[in-house]
């Protein structure tokens, strides 16, 4: 079969071929390890069906591999110069598309429907670039498409964020926002010798289940999310503080009768208050609006 991309030699000998120089301004940093390569893909549980989106390709370690798995494998990556490297790479694989472009700017939802009308299903794997992890995995969850999962390699602390439980100081508004929409599950701790070059973090593949419904109901989405925002704003303030802030001085009755009828002590902080607390809070606060 084909050569390995993600090893050192080969890795080097196509960055030398195409006088490639690394840009540490959009997160250039190249899997050349089969065995994280390997964890990444069988987390995605792809089937002989499964459409791919993957994220920022590089010169495509992950793309090789995510080919021999999937029916169809689009590929957005921003830089112009691996363009024609990767077209090259991948010129006898008609089930693998290249494309050119910022995935913050990408009509992803017409993508999906361009690429992968045939597929069963809809999986988004990538090595993402740290610099704009939250965005792109906000707005892909936002954007509510039509997905089996996500995995991806992000940095260590922002992966324990998003799986992190009330109780712990990892625990914050991105946990609450990832979990409302997808169970987030810590796949794996990648040390950074992995990587040309290595990155100054530490890395880890999480896997993000996409769930058919939100675990809360709420009146509103975007008010739940602006009370969950006020909450965690001063770490060290009680909900009741950071959330006055937020309701306005004369309305600091309601809030405490908010806070009780959801049983909230008003003394507490926001990193031990769960979701479904949130959405009591947040729809009482709703009221009268
Ligand atoms: N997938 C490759 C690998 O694992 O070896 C490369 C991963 S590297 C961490 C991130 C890639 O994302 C780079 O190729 C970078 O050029 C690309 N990238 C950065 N910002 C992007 C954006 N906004 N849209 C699409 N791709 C982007």
């Amino acid at each position: 079969s084909q050569q390995e991309i993600a090893t050192p030699t080969r890795t080097q000998q196509i960055l030398k071929k195409h006088g490639f120089t690394f840009k540490k301004s959009l997160g250039q940093n190249f899997l050349i390890d089969q065995n994280i390569l390997n964890k990444i893909v069988s987390a995605a549980q792809l089937t002989e069906q499964s459409g791919v989106l993957e994220i920022g390709p590089g010169i495509g370690a992950l793309t090789q591999r995510l080919a021999e798995h999937a029916r169809k494998v689009a590929a957005v990556e921003i830089d112009q110069r691996l363009i024609p490297i990767l077209s090259e790479l991948f010129a006898d694989q008609d089930h693998v598309a290249i494309i050119h472009g910022d995935i913050l700017q990408i009509d992803v939802k017409q993508l999906i429907s361009e690429q992968f009308a045939d597929c069963a299903s809809v999986h988004v794997v990538a090595n993402l670039p740290y610099y704009i992890t939250t965005p792109i995995l906000l707005k892909l969850l936002e954007e509510r498409h039509d997905l089996s999962n996500i995995v991806v390699m992000i940095q260590k602390e922002v992966a324990e964020r998003m799986a992190a439980d009330p109780g712990g100081k990892e625990y914050g508004s991105l946990s609450i926002a990832v979990q409302y929409y997808c169970e987030p599950e810590l796949v794996t701790l990648v040390p950074h010798t992995v990587f040309i070059p290595r990155p100054n973090v530490d890395s880890a593949v999480i896997r993000l289940k996409v769930r058919s419904e939100p675990p809360v109901s709420v009146k509103d989405e975007v008010h739940f999310f602006r009370v969950v925002k006020a909450a965690f704003a001063h770490r060290r303030k009680t909900i009741y503080n950071n959330l006055a802030s937020f309701t306005g001085k004369q309305n600091k009755e309601r809030l405490t009768e908010a806070l009780l009828s959801a049983g909230v002590d008003p003394s507490r902080r926001a990193e031990t208050v769960s979701i479904e607390e949130f959405a009591l809070i947040a729809d009482a606060l709703y009221e009268n609006h």
